[in-house]
This record gives structure tokens, sequence and C-alpha cells, in this order.
């Protein structure tokens, strides 16, 4: 069932943008794309083809070709035109998104408004790519570092965030004067199919962006062995990231990996009680705790243990399951029934392993999870070491801060943590001692356009948003000028 209650149905495409064209696969295999709320088949997409995909990037590589000559103001301005054209779309976009991802619909909004804001943020970029000159020893002799983009690139981005995550990496690449051919998630391609709609009205040139959709076994492996695609950018699972990693040696492909994370969060004794909790329920509940930023591991000091569980697990207690679309639900669905069953196996584990519910036990309903809060966790239990992806709050207790962090730290993943603490020299060792690519200090959130995102350890390579985002699509060329006579 398509869609209803759009304002603009255009915006809603079951084709691929293929090098400036709106097609079906030639193979004239589709791919079924459902709501998570309701089960129901929404419509299809084209399962794109190898040869497809290399068509994309042949026209990706000759759009870029001219792209790049475009000026910063007239690449920014066609940027600022999309940025406008999103926002103007914002409710229409949110419902697109909310029936194919199960995000409630305010969560959506929240989405649209931050994925235009990267286009603002890159078109402003755009202006402000400067090189440097550098003082050489010869004096016949001056250098000077040109910024010039990597030319044409590859994004692979997941179901989470199907429109943001998208943004984060196109914006700086067309500001940099890059084309970028991109493959979104199967389970959420039509957000990115009406993001390309309104590439087209704003003006971006033909086949600069393509929307290749299908299979990642058929379509990834022709992106990573292209010796045209000169850079990827992934955002998914450190398992797919680690392949991509491996398929993309044998063209020394430039690599943008944002990956899984394990992501704790502190809080001491000397913390604010509810910004604690404010902290850990946007954290840990956003999205249906279907981020890579979400907090997985709860640390708590045992002196406000006890009162930070009895609050939390009030708040726990009025969150609002149901379908996104109704607004008065404050959490949607999982993405898919496979979601459904980790959460569970994660519960039992715990469960199995000595913890206990201190909110009103796991309940299912097709994909609809009930939240919940375990304590007496330990390092023993899955929650521990894997990433649930999901409603559970699991909340360790801890005695000192060095126990904490050398806890918070003993993972091989690094992308986002958070701490609560009202000591500013505190602040100050654990923000230093957490080796985590971000850092949330008396907040649960740490993702905006302006900051740059990303993680280290097996949390991936590189910077998204930012200063440095930019430059991930910019390769640096050293200009020697020799024979100068002064
Ligand atoms: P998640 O576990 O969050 O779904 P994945 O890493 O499986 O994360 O998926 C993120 C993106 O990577 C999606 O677009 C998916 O289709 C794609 N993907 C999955 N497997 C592969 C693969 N083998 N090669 C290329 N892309 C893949």
């Amino acid at each position: 069932m398509p869609i209803s209650g759009l304002s603009d149905p255009s915006l809603f495409r079951e084709q691929a943008l293929i090098g400036g064209s709106w097609t079906d696969s030639t193979s004239g295999k589709t791919l079924s794309v459902d709501n998570p709320a309701t089960g129901e088949i929404i419509g299809t997409i084209p399962a794109c083809t190898a040869a497809e995909t290399e068509k994309a990037i042949a026209a990706a590589d000759s759009a870029q070709k001219r792209w790049k000559t475009r000026t910063p103001d007239e690449r920014a301005a066609i940027l600022m035109k999309w940025y406008d054209l999103i926002l103007a779309s914002l409710d229409d976009l949110a419902t697109i998104m909310t029936v194919e991802q199960g995000k409630v619909l305010a969560e959506a909004k929240g989405e649209v408004k931050y994925a235009a804001s990267f286009l603002r943020w890159f078109a402003e970029e755009a202006r402000r790519m400067d090189g440097t000159i550098i003082t050489p020893p010869q004096r016949d002799r001056r250098v000077l570092v040109l910024k010039q983009p990597v030319g044409t690139t590859a994004a692979i981005t997941p179901w989470n965030f199907p429109l943001a995550m998208i943004t984060r990496k196109c914006a700086p690449a067309f500001a940099a004067g890059c084309s970028m051919v991109i493959k979104p998630s199967e389970l959420t391609p039509y957000s990115a199919l009406a993001l390309a709609v309104l590439a087209e009205r704003a003006g971006l040139p033909s086949g600069l962006l393509s929307i290749v959709t299908g299979e990642a076994k058929e379509i990834g492996p022709v992106l990573t062995a292209s010796p045209t695609v000169r850079k990827l950018s992934f955002t998914g699972s450190t398992h797919v990231g680690a392949l991509l990693m491996e398929q993309s040696a044998s063209t020394i492909k430039r690599l943008s990996l944002e990956l899984g994370g394990n992501a704790p969060l502190l809080v001491f004794d000397d913390a604010d009680l509810e910004t604690a909790v404010a902290g850990a329920m946007g954290s840990k509940f956003r999205n249906s705790g279907q981020t890579c930023v979400c907090s997985n591991r709860i640390l708590v000091q045992s002196g406000i243990h006890d009162r930070f569980v009895a609050r939390i697990t009030e708040e726990v207690a009025k969150l609002k399951v149901g379908n996104g679309l109704d607004p008065k639900n404050t959490m949607g669905p999982l993405i898919n029934d496979a979601a459904v069953a980790k959460i569970r196996a994660h519960v039992e584990d715990a469960l199995s392993h000595g913890a206990r519910y201190a909110s009103a036990p796991l309940s299912t309903d097709g994909r609809f999870v009930t939240p919940v809060v375990l304590e007496g966790v330990t390092s023993a239990m899955r929650v521990s070491c894997e990433e649930t992806f999901g409603p559970v709050l699991p909340v360790f207790k801890f005695e000192t801060e060095e126990e904490a962090v050398t806890l918070a730290n003993s993972t091989p993943f690094g992308l986002a943590s958070y701490f609560f603490t009202t000591d500013v020299s505190r602040a100050w060792r654990v923000g230093e001692a957490l080796d985590f690519g971000m850092v949330g200090l008396n907040t649960g959130s740490v993702s905006m356009e302006s900051a740059p995102f990303g993680g280290i350890k097996q949390s991936g390579l590189g910077r998204e948003g930012g200063h440095p985002g930019i430059d991930e699509f910019l390769e640096l060329k050293s200009f020697h000028m020799a024979g100068l006579k002064f």
C-alpha cells in the first residue's frame, strides 16, 4: 500500500535514479519494502544489477568533471536551494521516513531538519576550502598546497537515519566538487529517493548523484572494485565495514567508516540526578534504541545508584510504544524481526546470569518491544559486550572513578560515550580518559552538523560533519614552483 497523506505524492518514487534517469532494473527484479509498524508492503524498488551500478559510476565520473569547474558559490547555491526544498517538504519527508523506518513522527521531523543542516553547513564550507603556502628552504621556490576534490565517490548507508546518513556524506562531497553514487539501505530506500527528487528540483546536475537501489551483495562489490570510485563512505556494522575495507584494498580507495559502538554512560555520585536521567533517556531510547551512539551500558556509582534506577524506571514507564504516525506514541517499532529476536536474547541472557528487572518485564508484539530497565548487570552478560540496538537499559553498579573508566574503556569499540558529574576536575579527568571519538558531559546527545562525528578503534575511520567533514572529500596537492627570480 503506497504512502497516503503526502501533500506532494511525487516525492514517493519506486524507481532508482541512475545517471540522471529514473529507471526500473533491466533484470526486472524488484525488492519489497515494508512498514515495520504494520508489516504491510509499502511498495517495491528495483533490484539494480552490476551493469546499472557501472552505469551510475560512469555518469558520476563525467558529471564530476564538469561539477568541479563550477565555482564554490555556484555549488553552494544549489546546496542551499536543496536545503530550502527539504525544509519545505518537511512533513512529507517525515511521513515517508516514519512509514518505512518506524521512528515516531516527531523524531522523523527532527531528522529531516538534522539532515538538511548538513547541506547548509557544507554549502558554507564550500566557500572556505583554502589551501596554504609553505615557506620553502630554497630562495627560488614557493610551494602551494592546493585542495582538490577526490573525484567520483560512493556511499553505502544504513536504515536507522535514512536521510541524515546520506546528507552527512553527499553534502561535503558535492561542496568539495565530487560526485556520489549512493546505495541506500534496502529497508529504507524511499527517503533516499525523495531526497533525490528534491536534488533534481534544486538543480543538481544530472548524473552527479545516483541512487542505486537493491541488494548489497550485487551493488557493493561493484562500488568497491571500481577504479573510478576514488572514495567510499560507509555507515553500518563493523562486520560489513571490515568487509568493505578488504574489498577496497585492491583499488587503494579512500575510506570513511562509521561503524558500531558500545557506548558507556557513566553517572557519578555528584551528578545532578534529573540531568542524568534526562540524558540517559534521550541517549538510550531515541529511535527505539537503534542508533550507533545509543548508550549501551549504564554505569552508575553506588551512592546514587538506587535513586537513579528508581527515577529512570518511572520515566521508562511513561514511554508510549506504538505506530509512529500516531502523535501520542513516543517510541516506534524495531526495524525487523531479527532486531526483536536480538533484544529477547540479550534480556534472557542477562536474566539467566543474575540481572533483575527494575521495570515491567519485556513484552513484544510484532516488532513493538516494551522498554525495560535491568539492574545487577555485569561484564559476564552479552549486553556488556554486544551492541543491543534496542530499548534495553542495563545498569551496572560501580564504586570508584578508576573502576568506571576502566570498565567504560574495556571494549574494542570507541564511538560515543557520556558521563554525568558536577565536579569540574572530574569532568576533565574522565573526559580525557574515555577512549571514544565523542564524549558527552551532562548530555545524552553528541550529534550536530558543526562538530566532527566519528569513532576510534573498531568504530571506524574518519570524521563526518564539522570542519574536517569536507577534508574527507579533498586531496592535498603540493604545487612546487621553482626557478623564481627574486
Ligand atoms: P545494520 O546491521 O545496521 O543493518 P549493515 O552494515 O548490515 O548494518 O548495513 C548497512 C548498509 O550496508 C546497508 O545499506 C546494507 O545494505 C549495506 N550492506 C550490508 N552488507 C553489505 C555488503 N556485504 N556489501 C556492501 N554493503 C552491504
